[in-house]
């Protein structure tokens, strides 16, 4: 992507080019985005550079709280191609525990998993259902900025038939996930002091395939100049309900074993160690490994700055704790939209500012403690030795992995919980939101 292309002299943009608001990327972050904001009756134009269905390296995991952002948009999760799980399944220093997920009011009690290849594709048809304007095959090079206000008022794509289009509009969201080019070209880049992960997945025939619950082995060992290395992070078995299983690794950048590690090797050998009758060999193997950067903690901001929102990835919005993006992506579609409507709704561009600067506010005031707690974590499992000691004292006692799947999975009752949740509410809180 060029950096900021100058805004054309003469206006070469066609009315259907422009919006109230446009969404650069139809990922969770911009679908949900884009249904909201269509919703309240927004013209929205949601530009996507693949078209759909198509494939996203992901693990395909649905925790509560996605679930809870599908409720809430009215798409149905009963059909097929869904499958529910109950909670997580965590293996490790020699135990194997099923920890449910929580019983709560604010968010269910069951989590699920559908495969990216088509996931991205429901969202963003739902959006379209709302309103919004989905362009697919539009890869967007540059924003717009115009000369006088510095602001962006639109970008520059090459659209399906490889031509040059200005799309404009008074508010841009980049929700163009974790290389967001559109941030970089503003000068918005990723921030070194926040963790970031690495994570790699294939699928797998497997008779595992309609497990009904979520699993993760805690225990990632890798061979290093000689010396066996424990690695921070974890392997998941999700399984699809398709005849497949999801099976992946991600790893934190905590440590100095990270750069050496061959995640793909690390992946066959973590596969080929697994019980032969769940059929994890190569010839079961449905396409390749592919791996792709998990961005957390907010490691890209400012959130909002001279006329573009960042959501999602693009804001680098992944929890720290367990590697989850697709609901934070989503919640913060769910917010820049309801920041967006009331942002241009008022009169003056003294009023709107004011209002579009409450977005980095509220996302600092949602996750900013738990995600500064998450960096805390991030650098206490990147000592081998706290992993060790975690894995061993901590997996043998029930009450204490309860509270741990509700701190890592960030489900807790916002006000009158229980003793667990009024912990993990009050050490969000008091920790500084940076
Ligand atoms: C291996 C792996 C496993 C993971 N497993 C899970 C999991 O199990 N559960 C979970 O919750 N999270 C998981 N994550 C994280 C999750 O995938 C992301 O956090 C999530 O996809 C973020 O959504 P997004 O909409 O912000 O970005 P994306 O999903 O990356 O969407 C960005 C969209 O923008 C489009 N785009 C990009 N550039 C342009 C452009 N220039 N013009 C137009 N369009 C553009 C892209 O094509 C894409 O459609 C995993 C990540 C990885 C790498």
């Amino acid at each position: 992507m060029s950096q900021t292309a100058p805004t054309p002299a003469t206006d070469t943009t066609a009315p259907q080019d422009e919006a109230d608001v446009i969404v650069v990327g139809a990922g969770p972050a911009g679908s949900t985005a884009a249904y909201y904001l269509a919703t309240a009756g927004l013209d929205v134009l949601l530009l996507e550079k693949t078209a759909f269905p198509r494939e996203k390296v992901c693990g395909d995991g649905l925790t509560p709280r996605s679930v809870k952002q599908l409720v809430a948009m009215g798409i149905p999760v009963d059909g097929e191609g869904w499958i529910r799980n109950r909670g997580l399944r965590i293996i490790g220093g020699g135990v194997r525990l099923e920890l449910p997920w929580p019983e709560l009011a604010a968010y269910p009690d069951y989590g699920l998993v559908r495969t990216r290849y088509d996931f991205d594709q429901i969202l963003a048809r739902h959006a379209v259902r709302a309103g919004a304007r989905l362009l697919e095959r539009t890869n967007v090079t540059a924003p717009l900025v115009d000369a006088r206000s510095n602001r962006v008022v639109g970008v520059s794509a090459t659209d399906a038939e490889g031509r040059t289009r200005h799309f404009r509009a008074p508010l841009v969201l980049a929700a163009d996930g974790n290389s967001s080019r559109l941030s970089i070209a503003l000068g918005i880049r990723k921030r070194d002091d926040r963790p970031m992960g690495v994570a790699v997945r294939t699928y797998f025939t497997s008779p595992r395939h309609d497990d009904d619950y979520l699993e993760s082995w805690l225990e990632l060992w890798d061979h290093q100049d000689g010396k066996k290395v424990l690695l921070p992070g974890y392997g998941w078995i999700f399984g699809v309900g398709d005849g497949t299983s999801n099976v992946g690794l991600g790893i934190l950048n905590s440590t100095a074993s990270f750069q050496k590690v061959d995640y793909r090797k690390l992946l066959r050998r973590w596969t080929q160690n697994m019980p032969e009758e769940w059929g994890f060999t190569e010839e079961n193997q449905r396409g390749p490994i592919r791996g792709a950067a998990l961005p957390m903690g907010f490691n890209r901001t400012p959130h909002y700055a001279r006329g573009l929102m960042l959501v999602g990835d693009a804001g680098g919005m992944v929890n720290p704790f367990n590697g989850e993006g697709i609901a934070y992506a989503m919640e913060a579609g769910q917010i820049a939209a309801e920041v967006a409507v009331q942002a241009l709704s008022r009169p003056t561009q003294q009023a709107r500012e004011r209002t579009l600067l409450r977005y980095p506010q509220i996302l600092r005031e949602t996750y900013g403690g738990y995600y500064t707690l998450g960096r805390y974590f991030v650098k206490l499992i990147g000592n081998p030795e706290f992993m060790k000691y975690a894995t061993k004292y901590g997996l043998p006692r029930p009450t204490l992995m309860r509270f741990t799947l509700k701190m890592l999975a960030n489900l807790t009752e916002p006000s009158q919980g229980d003793a667990m949740d009024r912990l993990i509410n009050g050490l969000s809180k008091i920790a500084p939101a940076a």
